[in-house]
């Protein structure tokens, strides 16, 4: 590398490593010491995307710090987390300085209003452009959200709106220009917020990476109960409508990385939920219920219930 792996690091990711809460020791030595504050729990989680599996050669060095951040920390976001810092691993055929400093600076972008703290990580040099991100954030103990309490009767909501990101894919697909699509899938948002709000409320909660039925099959699953979704009722963006019915059902039931959050809130929070929800930014819509058993049911517009396969995107 013309750059020294040590110069790459102090031009463009130690400035990301400023300020952190908690921070005894930041890039620079063999580890990060970190001080989570006392009466919370750390959680930690991490994420990977190899060129050529799950992005295109060529992809923006912008869209991909957006892509791998949002991933990251829309799994802190699901556990009503709050992130507090990262550490990077990058596997880079060269070390490019205009590539370098457009990612640099997008994960700055993201890392900036969170006070999120780059701590560390590593380079190296390998034929397969490889970013790892790992997030960690923290919660009061005992009150991180998992995919475990749900109960019959919850009630289930989504945040935001569903679809979006397949359509997103399908607009770079067909040489489409509907940028707001466009962004939704290179440029997932986070529901960070949102965690927090719910995180009082809900008994259960998950982020939508491979889709609604996928991923609340999880919910179910770990939580032994079953669901009926009410597809009428998924909340879909005016971009998404453009698409014929059909279609933009089924992205919105089986499509891949929305980062949306999916979770249940028992009925008899419903209420305090709905109110404490009122200002928030982010819609979150009702679009099902828990039920005692059943497997994962799709209500049809006649009121009868037809059972659905859970299949949403399929990595292997
Ligand atoms: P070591 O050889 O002891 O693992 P390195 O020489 O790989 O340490 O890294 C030196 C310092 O720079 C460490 O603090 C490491 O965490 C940090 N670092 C390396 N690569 C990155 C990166 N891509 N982003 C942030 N920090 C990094
Ligand atoms: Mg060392």
């Amino acid at each position: 590398m013309a750059l020294s792996e040590f110069d790459l690091i102090a031009r463009y990711f130690a400035p990301l490593g400023q300020n952190g809460r908690g921070v005894s020791l930041g890039i620079g030595d063999d580890c990060a010491i970190l001080d989570v504050p006392p009466g919370q729990q750390l959680l930690v989680s991490i994420d990977t995307l190899v060129e050529g599996v799950h992005f295109l050669p060529g992809t923006a060095a912008d869209n991909l710090a957006y892509r791998v951040a949002g991933a990251c920390l829309s799994d802190l976001a699901a556990m009503g987390a709050e992130p507090a810092w990262i550490t990077l691993a990058l596997t880079l055929p060269e070390a490019e300085e205009l590539w370098l400093k457009s990612f640099s600076g997008a994960l700055a972008e993201i890392l900036d209003p969170w006070n999120i703290c780059l701590v560390g990580g590593d380079t190296t040099r390998g034929k397969q452009l490889t970013i790892s991100l790992q997030v960690h954030g923290w919660a009061p103990k005992g009150k991180a959200l998992t995919r475990n309490g749900a109960q019959s009767g919850d009630l289930i909501y989504v945040s935001g709106t569903l679809g979006d990101s397949a359509a997103g894919l399908d607009q770079l697909q067909q040489k489409g220009d509907n940028q707001y699509l466009i962004d939704r899938f290179y440029r997932p948002t986070p529901r960070i917020e949102t965690g927090l709000a719910i995180r009082s409320f809900a008994s259960a909660a998950i982020d939508i990476s491979d889709g609604l039925l996928a991923d609340l099959g999880h919910i179910l699953e770990r939580s032994q109960v079953g669901a009926v979704v009410d597809p009428a009722k998924l909340p879909l963006s005016a971009a998404l409508k453009s698409y014929p019915a059909e279609q933009t059902l089924d992205w919105a039931l089986r499509g891949g990385e929305d980062f949306e959050l999916a979770f249940t809130v028992p009925p008899q929070q419903q209420q305090a939920f709905e109110s404490a929800l009122k200002d928030h930014l982010v819609p979150c819509t009702q679009v099902g219920q828990i039920t005692k058993d059943g497997g994962l049911q799709l209500q049809q517009p006649d009121g009868s219930l037809t059972a659905c396969t859970k299949d949403g995107y399929r990595h292997f």
